[in-house]
C-alpha cells in the first residue's frame, strides 16, 4: 500500500513571504518520510518553492485543458509542469462553483494534465443540499464519472497517476468535519466506483484523500476510517505547526 498522502492547498493564499513556512514544512517532511507531503501554492510560488524543495512535492491548484493559445490570464498543464509542479488540483468545488467548470471540463484538463506528465488529485464533493436530500452518494459518483479519465487516456500506473480527494462542501472551512460515518460510507463508494473504472488491483489502490476542516485535533480519526489514503488541507496547511501535526497523525 502507498504511503499516506498528506497535501496542502493554499487556495489564494501566499506571497514569497510565506516561503519559509514552505521550507519549514520542507524540513519537517524530511522527519518523516513514512508520508508524502505536497503542498500546491498559488501559481505564482511553484516555482520559487520547488527550488528550494528536497522532499516535498509541489503542485498546481488548476490548470487550462488547452496546449497553449489565445487563452488571457490562463496556464497550460505543461506551463506548471515547467515551474516544477508534479501534480495538479482539479475539480475543486471553488472552480467548479465559481467558474462555472463543469465534469467534462474538469475531465478536459485531465487529460491534458496527464499528457504533460502531471499527476492528478480530482476533487468531488456534495452540497449541504444535496446531502439533507440524500443524494449526497448518487452525485458524488455521477460527478466523479464524468470528471476522471479512462484508464486507457491514464496510459500508465493509474494508482500513481490519480489520486481523488472527498471534499463535502459543507465541511469546507467550516471549522466542521464530517463524520468519521460519513467519510467511511462514501470513501467505499468511491472505492467501488474505481474498481469498477479502473479494475481491481489498480482502482484498489488509489488513494482517495479527505478534505473538509481537517485540523490536527481530528486527523488521527479521520486517517484511521477504511480508505482514508491522506488529507487535502486547506486553512491549516499555511502553517508549517497545523500542517505538520496533520501529517504526523498519519
Ligand atoms: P479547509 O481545510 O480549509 O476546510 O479546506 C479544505 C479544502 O478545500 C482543501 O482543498
Amino acid at each position: 500500500t502507498r504511503r499516506p498522502y498528506i497535501v496542502g492547498n493554499w487556495k489564494m493564499h501566499g506571497t514569497r513571504a510565506m516561503l519559509s513556512e514552505a521550507r519549514a514544512i520542507d524540513r519537517a517532511a524530511q522527519r518523516h518520510m513514512k508520508v508524502e507531503v505536497a503542498l500546491a501554492p498559488p501559481f505564482t510560488l511553484i516555482h520559487p518553492i520547488h527550488r528550494e524543495a528536497e522532499q516535498i512535492s509541489v503542485g498546481a491548484q488548476d490548470c487550462h485543458h488547452a496546449e497553449g493559445g489565445a487563452h488571457t490570464g490562463d496556464i497550460s498543464a505543461a506551463m506548471v509542469a515547467d515551474a516544477g509542479a508534479k501534480f495538479v488540483i482539479l475539480g475543486h468545488s471553488e472552480r467548479r462553483e465559481a467558474h462555472g467548470e463543469s465534469d467534462s471540463l474538469v475531465r478536459a484538463k485531465a487529460g491534458a494534465a496527464l499528457a504533460a506528465g502531471l499527476r492528478i488529485i480530482m476533487c468531488c464533493g456534495e452540497s449541504a443540499k444535496t446531502r439533507d436530500s440524500g443524494r449526497a452518494v448518487a452525485f458524488v459518483k455521477k460527478q466523479l464519472k464524468g470528471s476522471l479519465p479512462s484508464a486507457e487516456e491514464v496510459n500508465g500506473d493509474i494508482a500513481e497517476r490519480i489520486t481523488v480527494a472527498y471534499e463535502p462542501i459543507w465541511a469546507i472551512g467550516t471549522g466542521t468535519a464530517a463524520t468519521v460515518e460519513d467519510i467511511a460510507q462514501m470513501h467505499a463508494e468511491i472505492r467501488g466506483l474505481l474498481v469498477e473504472l479502473y479494475g481491481e488491483e489498480q482502482g484498489g489502490a488509489v488513494r482517495i484523500l479527505y478534505g473538509g476542516s481537517v485540523k490536527p485535533d481530528n486527523a488521527a480519526e479521520i486517517f484511521a476510517v477504511p480508505d482514508v489514503g491522506g488529507a487535502l488541507v486547506g486553512g491549516a496547511s499555511l502553517t508549517a505547526d497545523s500542517f505538520m501535526g496533520i501529517a504526523l497523525a498519519a
